[in-house]
């Protein structure tokens, strides 16, 4: 899966146009536990139709509702509800595969859907696709379907694209920070944007406990030489310990994935009693996208992801495993 075809934005576009021009139910539905590229182009597409005269547009993600505290002031929160009206036509937003939707997965195929993704590992479901894996983040696809419905951009719709993009190219870092990614940047704070106060309240503003965690986790991180391979665990009762949530521990794997002995850096986020949702980050000469594929996950080429059970010795192995094949 590469570019996305002129055909193909076609046919994404008409589908919404008629469904704002019928004032159709049309929902948006990002990937669970959302991050700031899901959130940040499910409300930047929301707020959109709601500029094209949309007056029955829903929002929402599957699993636990809250939010985590860098995403509650993000424009276009009105949007979202907990328990959605059944739509005439889904949107999905950042979720390669149906497994990323949960329950929500069941529309497909009921009702007519749109797929905007930039996954490498887009599993092919939905009608009518929107994917392309040259992208740097779902909010560059985002905001091209925005452009093409002829919606200018306003400041809301603008901060919500500005911290996806930021989101999945490490703030500009990333391989795929391409000339048009800085092009859209720079369109995107032609509105107004404060730069400074976003990259803060997004990514450096976490509880003093969490700032101790962080030191605990990096603290027992442990690097494999042999297998150019650092990995480290953050359990419940960390979080516990530290009276934290969970989503403190996004970020954290870029402590860890600094270590110059290592080509692939793990962090095994404990989510249940033998559960642990895992991050994996590689310097470039190991796909890791295709050992989260391989475990039941996905992502892309350098960072990628899976849901792992047993203990983290038990994951590990399986990760050792993966990799050397
Ligand atoms: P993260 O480590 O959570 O920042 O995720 C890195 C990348 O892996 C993102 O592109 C995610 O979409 C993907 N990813 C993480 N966890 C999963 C999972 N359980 N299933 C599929 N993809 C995942
Ligand atoms: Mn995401
Ligand atoms: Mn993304």
């Amino acid at each position: 899966m590469g570019e996305i075809t002129e055909d193909q934005w076609a046919a994404a576009t008409g589908a919404l146009r008629t469904a704002v021009a019928a004032d159709d139910r049309i929902l948006l539905v990002c990937h669970v536990t959302p991050d700031g590229d899901a959130l940040g182009s499910m409300l930047a597409v929301g707020q959109a139709l709601r500029k094209l005269g949309a007056t029955r547009v829903q929002a929402t993600f599957p699993g636990p509702s809250d939010l985590p505290a860098p995403f509650v002031a993000l424009p276009g929160l009105e949007l979202l509800v907990d328990s959605p009206e059944a739509p005439a036509l889904m949107v999905t937003l950042d979720a390669a595969a149906e497994s990323r939707l949960g329950s929500y997965a069941e529309l497909l195929g009921r009702v007519p859907s749109i797929v905007l993704d930039h996954h490498a590992s887009y599993t092919g479901f939905g009608d009518l696709p929107l994917v392309d894996s040259g992208a740097a983040a779902t909010a560059v696809v985002a905001a091209e379907l925005i452009a093409r419905l002829g919606v200018p951009l306003d400041r809301g719709i603008a901060e919500c694209l500005y911290i996806g993009v930021i989101t999945d190219t490490g703030s500009f870092k990333y391989a795929l920070t391409t000339p048009a990614v800085h092009r859209l940047a720079a369109d995107l704070l032609e509105t107004g944007l404060d730069p400074g106060e976003i990259s803060r309240r997004v990514f450096d503003t976490r509880p003093f406990g969490a700032v101790k965690l962080y030191g605990e986790v990096l603290g027992r991180a442990v690097l494999e030489p042999e297998n150019r391979l650092v990995w480290s665990t953050a359990s419940l009762a960390d979080l516990e310990r530290h009276q934290q949530a969970p989503y403190v521990l996004e970020g954290l794997i870029d402590g860890i994935r600094c270590a110059a002995e290592a080509d692939v850096a793990c962090l095994l986020k404990q989510v249940g009693p033998e559960e642990w949702s895992v991050s994996m980050r590689s310097r470039g000469s190991a796909d890791v996208s295709r050992v989260a594929v391989a475990l039941g996950g996905g992502g892309h080429r350098a960072a990628a992801g899976f849901t792992g059970r047993g203990t983290p010795a038990e994951i590990m192995d399986r990760i050792r495993d993966a990799l050397g094949e």
